[in-house]
């Protein structure tokens, strides 16, 4: 990056010309974040300040984010924060970046929620609808759920709990439910999957597990080498955590309650043919993204079954 570059439309075309040369796949928009995270504005503004004069200090820490993304972390770390079905969440090397994929799963979710709580009246002492986010990460699903039920005003009829294998995930989690004001509304559990003694079945099980087939880790963009490897790698095949989740779901959802998983693009048959094996009598739909693609398996126990 050149040094004579000083206001930050010239420190932009600077910084995106060095990301592009690194083979950054969004070298403008990177740029663009990482010089408003140091500057402290948003994108809107800074596009608005081209001319604006940036001190010697503010340079030298954007050409050290830009050295660092050029050399593959993700911008999300460098920020320290990715924004999340509206939300700003906490995000670091302890848990997986959340992806925009994921907000149809939250979408999906929220439906439920909002079916389960108005189609039918609900006794007054009825017990609040317990959602279970298992494999939370950065507690981006339940986080952005508590968020949401609070705002429309369903607080008290939905509990959460959240569970994780990495006690590292559940400290960012734990922290990115604190900063949203939702901590009270979510129980926060190290667990393998839903192995939690005398836990409380749920009426939502939400899952965003590791589906990256071991063989395609190493291919995806070199950001996600700075992200936990066991928060993508599902195995051989990219399904074995989640079948070991399908195994578990007649224990841990409740008999008229539901799962909703999310699987890679490619894994609407193999999941199918998983859940036909460990879930018999359980429905399936799988639920396409807004691109189209097959993203989020809906699983329903079969109340006869
Ligand atoms: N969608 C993520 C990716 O392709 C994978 C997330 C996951 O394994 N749960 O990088």
């Amino acid at each position: 990056m050149s040094s004579s570059a000083s206001n930050v439309a010239a420190l932009l075309r600077a910084g995106s010309q060095t990301l592009d040369g690194a083979g950054s796949e969004t070298p403008r928009l990177d740029a663009e974040l990482l010089l408003g995270h140091v500057l402290g504005v948003g994108r809107a503004t800074l596009l608005a300040e081209g001319d604006s004069v940036v001190s010697a200090g503010q340079q030298e820490t954007f050409q050290r984010l830009i050295e660092r993304r050029a050399s593959g972390v993700p911008v999300a770390y460098l920020r320290g924060l990715k924004e999340f079905y509206g939300l700003a969440l906490s995000v670091d090397e302890r848990a997986l970046i959340p992806r925009p994929e994921t907000e149809t799963l939250v979408g999906l979710a929220l439906d439920r929620i909002a079916a389960r709580l108005t189609d039918a009246p609900r006794p007054a002492d009825a017990r609040p609808l317990l959602v279970w986010d298992v494999g939370t990460g950065s507690g981006a699903i339940c986080v952005a759920l508590a968020v949401e039920c609070r705002r429309r005003g369903y607080a008290g009829d939905v509990a959460f709990q959240a569970s994780d294998h990495s006690s590292d995930a559940l400290a960012v989690a734990t922290e990115n439910a604190v900063a949203h004001g939702v901590a009270d509304a979510i129980e926060f559990a190290q667990a393998d999957l839903t192995d939690i003694p005398g836990a409380e079945r749920a009426d939502l099980l939400v899952a965003n597990l590791p589906y990256v087939p071991t063989y395609v880790v190493p291919t995806l963009p070199v950001a996600a080498s700075f992200e936990p490897r066991v928060a993508l790698d599902g195995g051989a095949d990219g399904l074995a955590i989640i079948r070991r989740l399908l195994a578990q779901l007649p224990h841990a959802v409740a008999d008229d309650g539901l799962a909703l998983l999310e699987i890679g693009a490619d894994q609407g048959d193999p999941l199918g043919a998983a859940a036909g094996r460990l879930l018999p009598g359980w429905a399936l739909t799988i639920h396409d993204d807004l691109a189209g693609r097959p993203r989020v398996a809906e699983l329903t126990r079969d109340q006869g079954a």
